[in-house]
């Protein structure tokens, strides 16, 4: 058979079952096939959002995390296993792996970075779609940002307790994150580590924001929901506020300040569901090998190809190729601070 390579290639039998569903079918698998998209966060619901979009055959998955799987992932984060987590492997690394096990055909990208306003647009550059798999405000109105001034469609998903949240944002079509939350929610909201999560909410909310990618990615743009739909599955409570048009005076989609691109602002940022802040001041290559001998007299230390780890009694600093630390022991963000000048260096 010939290959024609201008023409994505349609693996008919691995799909089949999806391209008997009509809404799809095979034009709608071809599109699947030629799409890219991006999962920023790869945590429990990047992890669902992920591996399914993978599973239905979207080309190319570009997947972005800052952080390293550890054994509390494992409840929920359904792309890792337990020895992801006793090698400390980063995320992305793990996902991009685990991916290729069940789908060899696509092309998944991985990127071990946190996404910052110096960042965002060589990081979410070309893609179709980008997917919320993130557990914080700041980086969401990042994306909003990027996706409101570059017209590209978005997906916001949250997961804490029992409690699953999603919206579609489509630019120029729908209201947009700040349309609905001016301002983050951050007060009234209880996180992962104050409520905890349960993993059946996870894949709820990752399972409908990933039907809405099909939607999108197939073309059947109209079938989209345009609603904030929320959902308990612990209480059965279930609430949709509409969400189809932009709202008047809207500080990102009506006047257009892209406040959060500028990176106003930008503080050290403390991990939800960890004891832990992140350093990450400058960007500055680490020879692991070199930090390692120079590290190992003052306590226990312990690096593969994609982290190093460091133990000083009571703080775990992990260390990125890139500079980047978390250090884990403290919320405090001068300690961490000064913990990082001491022991990596300045
Ligand atoms: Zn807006």
């Amino acid at each position: 058979m010939e290959l024609r390579p201008s023409e994505p290639l349609l693996d008919e039998e691995r799909y089949s079952r999806q391209i008997l569903f009509k809404q799809i079918g095979p034009e709608g698998q071809r599109r699947l096939v030629g799409s890219r998209a991006a999962v920023v966060g790869c945590g429990a619901t990047g992890s669902v959002l992920s591996s399914l979009l993978a599973r239905a055959g979207v080309g190319s998955i570009r997947i972005l995390d800052r952080d390293y799987v550890e054994a509390s992932n494992l409840q929920r984060q359904s792309l890792f296993d337990e020895n992801d987590a006793r090698e400390s492997v980063p995320k992305a690394i793990a996902a991009a792996r685990q991916i290729a096990r069940f789908n060899s055909a696509i092309v998944v990208e991985p990127q071990v970075a946190d996404l910052t306003p110096q960042n965002v647009d060589s990081l979410l550059t070309g893609v179709d779609l980008i997917l919320d798999g993130t557990d914080n405000f700041e980086t969401r109105y990042l994306i909003n940002d990027y996706a409101i001034k570059n017209s590209v469609p978005w997906i916001y998903s949250a997961a804490v307790g029992s409690y699953a949240v999603t919206m579609n944002v489509l630019p120029g079509e729908t209201a947009c994150l700040a349309c609905v939350f001016p301002e983050s929610p951050r007060g009234a909201l209880e996180t992962c580590e104050t409520a905890g999560i349960l993993n059946s909410a996870v894949s709820l909310v990752a399972s409908i924001a990933a039907t809405e990618a099909l939607k999108l990615l197939v073309g059947d743009r109209s079938k989209m929901r345009r609603t904030l739909l929320s959902w308990d599955v612990w209480s059965n409570e279930q609430a949709e506020v509409s969400s189809a048009a932009p709202r008047a005076g809207c500080r990102v989609c009506d006047e257009r300040e892209f406040v959060h691109l500028a990176g106003e602002g930008r503080p050290h940022i403390t991990l939800c569901g960890r004891n832990s802040v992140q350093i990450h001041e400058r960007q500055r290559q680490v020879d692991f090998l070199e930090m390692s001998t120079r590290l190992e007299p003052l306590g226990k230390v312990h690096h593969n190809s994609f982290v190093l780890k460091f133990w000083r009694d009571p703080y775990e600093i992990t260390l990125f190729p890139d500079g980047r630390a978390i250090i884990k022991g403290t919320t405090d963000t001068a300690i961490a601070r000064s913990l990082y000048a001491r022991f990596i260096g300045t």
